[in-house]
């Protein structure tokens, strides 16, 4: 069960989150449980988790791992900032940012190479959708920002189906179109893969996930987990969406 801060929380207010959110999860053994804060409330989330289950992780990377790029971040200073994970090819990263299936793949591998659990997203916009896309949008970035990872690299990320319609918007995914998508992703990971491969990787749903919704969602065997946005600033809802 991840958790996306996006751009909130200073690092008061990420003390404060997880003096509330550590004792409503403390028994939660079911599921890891991972938080995104902004990159400066990193070191506080860092500090307030350490010694319990709560993993902590970074919203994006640079692809190389150290130069002249103002105002980037590398894998190895994610790793080294006690991040076990990062999120890769966000939608918003993908729309406001320019990021491509390209730079997806790179920040993936160096995200891998430093150690850390990339959670690569994807996830068709609304007029895909609605033209009937959804299956070829997803092919297209699984096949480009996914499929030039080694078979040992693939083993090592989770990915996360995020239909940019869902995200922030309220509109969630019914169950049975997550995991249609979830399914069409699979396929490409067992065709690329291999079965194996396929049956172990973790897929994570996206968009809108709340306390309300989150179970008709997790009841669904292909979705192996939520990666949450609004719902998880919030350590009740978020505690909640763990406890599902
Ligand atoms: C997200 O930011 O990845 C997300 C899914 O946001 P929300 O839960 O707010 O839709």
């Amino acid at each position: 069960m991840a958790g996306n801060w996006k751009m909130f929380k200073t690092s008061a207010e990420t003390a404060a989150f997880f003096e509330k959110f550590l004792p409503l999860v403390a028994a939660a053994e079911h599921c890891e449980v991972l938080i995104c804060p902004p990159y400066l409330s990193v070191a506080t989330a860092v500090q307030a988790a350490s010694g319990t289950r709560v993993r902590i992780g970074a919203q994006n990377l640079h692809w190389k791992n150290e130069g002249a790029f103002t105002g980037e971040v590398s894998a190895p200073m994610v790793r080294d900032s006690g991040c076990t994970h990062v999120l890769v090819g966000h939608s918003e990263r993908r729309q406001f940012f320019g990021e491509t299936d390209k730079s997806v793949n790179d920040k993936a591998a160096a995200a891998l190479g430093a150690g850390l659990t990339p959670v690569i997203c994807v996830g068709e916009r609304l007029e895909q959708r609605q033209s009937g896309e959804t299956e070829a949008v997803l092919t297209e970035q699984f096949q480009n920002g996914i499929g030039p990872l080694s078979p040992e690299q693939f083993g090592r990320i989770l990915i996360a189906y995020e239909p940019v319609w869902a995200i922030g918007t309220g509109l969630v995914a019914t169950p049975d179109q997550a995991a249609d998508a979830h399914r069409a992703i699979r396929a490409q990971a067992r065709a690329r893969y291999g079965e194996a491969a396929a049956a172990g990787i973790r897929i994570l749903y996206g968009g809108s996930v709340k306390p309300d919704n989150v179970k008709g969602l997790m009841a669904q065997p292909e979705i192996d987990g939520a990666l949450v946005g609004g719902a998880s600033l919030d350590p009740f809802s978020f505690a909640s969406l763990v406890n599902f």
